[in-house]
């Protein structure tokens, strides 16, 4: 834990940030000096090897011309007719001179090329064949030196060999051909250059001839095969004919080298005869001083790295000195220690940020005092106020008052951090209660709303909350509730509200609550059709009052509350409207059913019978009834009808039913009236 806290540590991470980068850029110098000594070394080690391979062909040049003079000078003792006198060629060459003792044999030819006598080792023979490069040599100047051939191979055994073609000639002329024929099998031509010696084995000497055919490798398999057919030379001779160079004629004297991916090649004509040296070297014997000095200078710039980044990290830590000191006093100041001081540090941005530092703390200092005098007076007014105080922030309770906790039942402690809905009977009611706050104050207005609540001894009641926001344009500030217990005021409201539409003699709807059903019912259609309404006036009602008393009378008046209401459906509707007037109301029922009920009612009024002080008092009724009918004017025209059928059915005669008629179409009705006109 202590590791990974000095590893976010920011001197930590800006001294590794220092050695890395100390790291970086000498492993960088390293690279690009190593790139670019490499470079150097090969380019030197291409011209050097271009030195060499030009030494070679010079001196491969002079052998040439040696042989070239030897063979002139045994020329110049030659005579005419020699040709015709065979016998005489042996001690006419016996005395060659010392430079021809390369030489495998001497022939002797017509002008013409056709060979007649072949001298060597063993003797002279006669011989057949030609010589290739006769009529050149024919026409050569006087003096001139041995024409030298390309590559030829030796017609009785294939073996590779060279032709140093020298005219015999007097002062009429050529009269015959001296040649010189060197084996390259017997006589490799590398053999013999001085600096051939200095070749490692590694090392590579190969000499070409004009059409760039092998005439000297230490391999003897290689004799006579293309350049391009030995691999360490296949790709600088590829690039070699590539740049336009065709197989050099005589006299040329370029040099060349080339660097390869495993070798340093060089090359260098060889003006006399038009032949090339070709000298290889491995790139790798070139670099390895190189690759021996890389490992001492890089463990040398290793320890340079890692000293300069040790200085550099002690660098930072001195640097950093002022910043831990700010940390430290920082802390202490939080922890409350009366002698620390963040202006302690003084110089650039960390003296900036510690007297920065140095004001927010006064400041904060000074906040927290004014803070707690005021939540010490709000304190004093939230413990005075008659109703529960609690202030929410993040819809957490961060104050209560007294007077909260007592209406909730719980101490402060077990409110103070808890949810909002903490004090809700049900959590759905709490969801509910977001929306209506929100909007409210979204309105400009402080929020009012009873809700069930439970206490913390698990005891229901409905509290009257409001609620007003601490700052109106910030939803974070928080909002301020006050709490009153309103359950008993409640029950006073509803019972209120009850007896407002009841009848308190039968408890059944009285005429207002009547008349908001038959509203309903109105407001409802054409759905609520067919619908009807009885009205029942009862029968001789006044006489027993008159003779009973007025509480027989009541009595009475229940006991036919009872009749009616057990003789109807569950959603129906019974009231008294006044005095002994009832009505009831058939949802879903129309005209023709209702007769029915209205039969049945009054019948079961007539049988009802109250026994009072020794006597069986009874009363009947008269029922009228009416459809509701689209023609209605409204609920009042409805309840007229039934109504005035009441009213028929008393004039017929008291205890029956009445139908009021169905009233006419508006526009039949106009018909009537203009059939009648
Ligand atoms: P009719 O057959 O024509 O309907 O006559 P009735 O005797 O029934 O008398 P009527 O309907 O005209 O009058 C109703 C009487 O009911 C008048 C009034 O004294 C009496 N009454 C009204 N309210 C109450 C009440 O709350 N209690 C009692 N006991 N009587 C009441
Ligand atoms: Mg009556």
């Amino acid at each position: 834990m202590r590791a990974l806290a000095s590893w976010r540590s920011l001197h930590t991470r800006v001294g590794l940030l220092v050695v890395l980068a100390a790291l970086c850029g000498i492993a960088a110098g390293v690279w690009e000096s190593d790139a670019q000594l490499s470079q150097a070394l090969l380019d030197q080690a291409r011209q050097s090897q271009q030195a060499r391979a030009e030494r070679l062909a010079a001196h491969l040049g002079r052998e040439l011309a040696r042989l070239q003079a030897g063979l002139l000078e045994l020329a110049d003792d030659q005579q005419r007719g020699l040709l015709s006198q065979p016998e005489r060629a042996p001690a006419a060459v016996a005395h060659r001179p010392a430079a021809l003792a390369t030489l495998d044999s001497l022939l002797l030819a017509e002008r013409d090329g056709r060979v007649r006598l072949r001298i060597d080792a063993t003797g002279a023979h006669a011989a057949g064949g030609s010589v290739a490069e006769a009529a050149s040599a024919s026409q050569a100047q006087p003096g001139a030196g041995a024409l030298i051939s390309d590559l030829l191979i030796e017609s009785t055994d294939g073996h590779p060999l060279v032709e140093f073609v020298q005219d015999l000639r007097d002062a009429q002329g050529v009269w015959g051909l001296l040649v010189g024929r060197l084996s390259l099998v017997d006589h490799g031509l590398a053999a013999g250059l001085e600096d051939a010696a200095s070749l490692s084995e590694r090392d590579l000497l190969v000499i070409s001839d004009r059409r760039g055919r092998i005439l000297a490798h230490p391999a003897r398999a290689r004799l006579k095969v293309d350049l391009s057919g030995e691999r360490r030379l296949a790709s600088a001779v590829a690039e070699w004919r590539k740049s336009g160079a065709q197989p050099a004629a005589a006299g040329s004297s370029a040099t060349q080298g080339w660097v390869g991916d495993e070798d340093v090649v060089a090359m260098a004509a060889e003006p006399l005869s038009g032949w090339r040296v070709w000298l290889v070297s491995p790139r790798s014997d070139v670099l390895a001083p190189l690759d021996r000095a890389r490992l001492g200078v890089s463990a040398r710039l290793l320890l340079w790295g890692l000293a300069l980044g040790g200085l550099g990290v002690a660098a930072m830590a001195w640097m950093f000195r002022p910043l831990r000191m700010l940390e430290r006093q920082a802390r202490r100041l939080l922890a409350g220690d009366p002698g620390a001081d963040v202006s302690l540090t003084s110089h650039g941005e960390v003296g900036q940020l510690a007297r920065i530092l140095h004001h927010v703390w006064a400041e904060r200092t000074q906040a927290e005092g004014f803070n707690n005098s005021l939540l010490k007076k709000l304190g004093s007014v939230m413990a005075a106020a008659p109703v529960g105080l609690a202030f929410t922030r993040q819809q957490r309770y961060e104050l209560v008052s007294v007077e909260f906790c007592q209406l909730m039942a719980r101490p402060e402690a077990d409110l103070l951090g808890q949810p909002g809905q903490t004090i809700f009977a049900s959590a759905d009611d709490y969801t509910a209660l977001g929306p209506l706050v929100r909007a409210a104050f979204e309105a400009g207005q402080p929020y009012r709303g009873d809700w069930k609540l439970r206490r913390g001894d698990g005891v229901e009641f409905w509290g009257r909350l409001q609620a007003r926001p601490v700052d109106s344009q910030d939803p974070g500030s928080g909002t301020i509730w006050s709490l009153e217990d309103v359950s008993e005021l409640l029950l006073l409201h509803r019972q209120l509200e009850h007896a407002a539409v009841h009848d308190p003699l039968t408890g059944i709807y009285n005429r207002k609550g009547f008349e908001q059903v038959l509203a309903s019912i109105y407001a409802g259609q054409p759905h609520s059709r067919p619908a009807t309404v009885l009205m029942i006036d009862l029968d001789k009602f006044k006489p027993i009052n008159d003779s009973a008393g007025h509480a027989a009378g009541d009595a009475v008046l229940q006991a036919v509350t009872r009749a009616l209401v057990t003789h109807v459906r569950l959603g129906d509707t019974v009231a008294r409207l006044g005095g002994d007037e009832f009505a009831v109301i058939l949802p879903s029922c129309p005209a023709d059913g209702a007769h029915q009920v209205a039969e049945k009612l009054v019948q079961a009024v007539t049988e009802q019978r109250v026994h009072w002080e020794g006597r069986s008092l009874g009363v009947g009724a008269s029922i009228g009834v009416a459809e509701l009918q689209a023609e209605h004017d409204c609920p009042s025209a409805w309840l007229a009808d039934a109504d005035a059928a009441c009213y028929e059915a008393k004039r017929q005669g008291r205890g029956t039913v009445r139908v009021a008629p169905v009233r006419p179409l508006a526009g039949a009705s106009q018909r009537q009236q203009a059939l009648a006109a």
